[in-house]
């Protein structure tokens, strides 16, 4: 008889299949991501009220199957369902993009505690407080940090020419190098961005701090402008796909 397995999960996407089915995607404090089969999800109240869209935290039971990357999914009780996300259009659509990007940036079964306490502490943030692209920003960089992408900020990545030596440079990003390159070395590259030394310096400050630190000042739309574009390209290399909840976020301006 196989063991049932039991863990705080969160929704990231469910879709139907069949008459009666649903296949559910879920991050799991212990057993990382997986994606299982709910059988009569859509007639069974019982096992899986109000418990299986996205986003909702739930303790999940199910059974692994020796064949197949589906598990069976026993039942999904709905622990806290983050009720203020759906209230406006904003806190959906970053809480969409948290979990999209999430799910991207992990692999089925990678075993990780903390990036499921990210995803659950951001989500949580996202419930209680008005989002800002600040907030976004760090939340991407400790994801990337969590997942093993960590972008270098403070040298060259190919020369390692220091940063701070050269604090008036004009700096590129390569999401290949996954890093900054000095100008001589970003012409050896096809694809960079563009990221002047203030928008560097910004992604650094996140980078070490926490994303309820207060902003110290606000900064010039085309600094904001630069920061998205790479932090977004770069998890998008990562991810190896298009990010669909992205478009809105450039309706934001300041960081
Ligand atoms: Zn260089």
């Amino acid at each position: 008889m196989r063991a049932c397995l039991a863990t705080p999960a969160i929704v990231l996407r469910a879709k139907p299949y069949g008459e009666s089915d649903r296949i559910v995607s879920f991050l799991t404090e212990m057993h990382g991501k997986i994606t299982g089969i709910a059988k009569g999800a859509k007639r069974s109240r019982k096992r899986f009220v109000n418990s299986l869209e996205p986003f909702s935290l739930v303790n999940l039971r199910f059974y692994e199957r020796p064949q197949g990357d589906l598990v069976f999914i026993l039942s999904s009780d709905l622990l806290f369902s983050f009720p203020k996300l759906v209230t406006s259009l904003d806190r959906i659509s970053f809480a969409s993009y948290l979990v999209e990007i999430t799910d991207g940036l992990v692999g089925e079964g990678q075993e990780d505690r903390l990036v499921f306490q990210h995803l659950k502490n951001g989500l949580r943030y996202l419930n209680e407080t008005d989002a800002s692209l600040r907030f976004l920003t760090s939340f991407e960089l400790k994801l990337l940090n969590l997942v093993g992408y960590q972008p270098v900020l403070d040298r060259c990545k190919r020369c390692a020419k220091d940063r701070r030596d050269h604090p008036s440079s004009r700096w590129h990003f390569s999401p290949r190098d996954g890093g900054i390159l000095c100008e001589p070395c970003s012409r050896l590259r096809k694809e960079t961005l563009p990221l002047g030394a203030a928008a560097v310096e910004v992604l650094t400050d996140l980078q070490a701090k926490d994303s309820s630190t207060p902003a110290r000042r606000s900064l010039p739309s085309s600094v904001v402008s630069e920061i998205r574009s790479v932090v977004m390209r770069f998890i998008q290399y990562h991810m190896e796909r298009e990010i669909k909840s992205a478009p809105f976020l450039y309706r934001f301006a300041s960081i």
